[in-house]
């Protein structure tokens, strides 16, 4: 099979941590170009603004857009603009009404579009959802606390409108959640505390609707220091199951689940399984544009209760 090229736009450090060495390690992919303000990657021809490489590299079929959620949209709808299959970092966009123009823009130009969300292709997150697939749900608390200062250190973008605060971790969570449960669920209540000098909360307290009435809530903190918790915690009518570690493991009725596929294989990693299927969705010439996790973070916005607390400083 003949590898794609593919441009990545953003050289930040989800660019240099995960999508160039899963590009680097891929035979599906050659990563044939950069656009960066600041730099690029060794070997690789760079640009530093999108439009010169659209219009230099006719031949880089698939834009790869690694740059925070605000910027984002403008590069997304010049690559659609020039006919070019587009992947998006999570969030898809700053806004839903900007992602439903992207993907309106994608099937009008009859490209692919790939909101990914990576938490999603964590190693245990599919057999979760098989084993959830027949089981009634009693209750689901997810319980994501992380040290914003370790995960995200002098990035200001998580800070201002747009950035999502502890969302941005936050939003992981949403994205196994919509993925694991049978039925779909909406946010009922949700409390979000704002840093005094921050646009964005750092914190929040959610609760959701359930449609056969199981308690369904989430707490996402970015001032946990020491242990790092990313775990869902899930009752049902067969007993329990909990994803710890982000969707990396797995214990169900407190059997820790094998590190293997589905099949037995070795697991992939997130990344390299998010651009086997952007492969495959260009491929197939096909749209992946779920916005379930989204959704539930603009409707905490919406929602939410807002609470002051004190000032949070680097
Ligand atoms: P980052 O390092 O702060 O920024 C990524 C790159 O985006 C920057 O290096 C810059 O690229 C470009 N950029 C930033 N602001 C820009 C602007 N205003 N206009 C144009 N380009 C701009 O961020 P990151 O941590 O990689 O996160 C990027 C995205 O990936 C976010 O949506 C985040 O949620 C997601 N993500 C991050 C992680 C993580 O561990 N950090 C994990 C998973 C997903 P150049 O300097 O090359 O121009």
């Amino acid at each position: 099979m003949m590898s794609m090229k593919i441009a990545l736009v953003g050289i930040g450090k989800i660019a240099r941590d995960q999508h160039v060495p899963s590009l680097a390690a891929s035979s599906e992919w050659e990563l044939a170009a950069t656009v960066s303000r600041h730099g690029g990657v060794d070997g690789v021809e760079a640009f530093d603004d999108l439009q010169s490489l659209l219009d230099a590299r006719p031949d880089i079929g698939v834009v790869s857009l690694c740059l925070p959620p605000v910027p984002r949209f403008d590069y997304a709808a010049a690559a659609l603009k020039a006919g070019r299959h587009v992947m998006l970092e999570k969030p898809p966009g700053a806004t839903l009404a900007e992602c439903h123009a992207l993907e309106a823009m994608a099937r009008e130009t009859g490209v692919s579009i790939y909101a990914t969300w990576h938490s999603r292709e964590a190693a245990q997150v599919g057999k979760a959802k098989a084993w959830l697939s027949d089981k009634r749900l009693h209750s689901l608390a997810v319980t994501w606390k992380e040290d914003v200062r370790r995960w995200h250190p002098g990035q200001e973008w998580i800070w201002q409108a747009g950035g999502l605060g502890v969302f941005d971790p936050g939003i992981n969570a949403l994205s196994i959640v919509t993925e694991i449960l049978p039925d779909p669920v909406h946010l009922t209540a949700a409390t979000l505390e704002f840093p005094e000098n921050r646009d964005t909360p750092i914190a929040a307290s959610l609760t959701f609707k359930h449609p056969h009435g199981a308690d369904m809530s989430a707490i996402f903190d970015w001032r946990q220091e020491g242990d790092q918790t990313w775990t869902i915690d899930v009752e049902t009518d067969a007993g329990s199951l909990t994803l710890t570690d982000g969707g990396a493991r797995l214990s169900i009725n407190g059997a820790i689940q094998a590190e293997t596929d589905e099949d037995g294989s070795p697991l992939q990693g997130e990344y390299p399984r998010l651009y086997a299927r952007m492969a495959a969705l260009v491929r197939s010439g096909e749209i992946d544009m779920d916005l379930a996790p989204m959704t539930h973070v603009a409707d905490a916005f919406l929602l939410g209760r807002r609470v002051t607390v004190e000032p949070f400083d680097d």
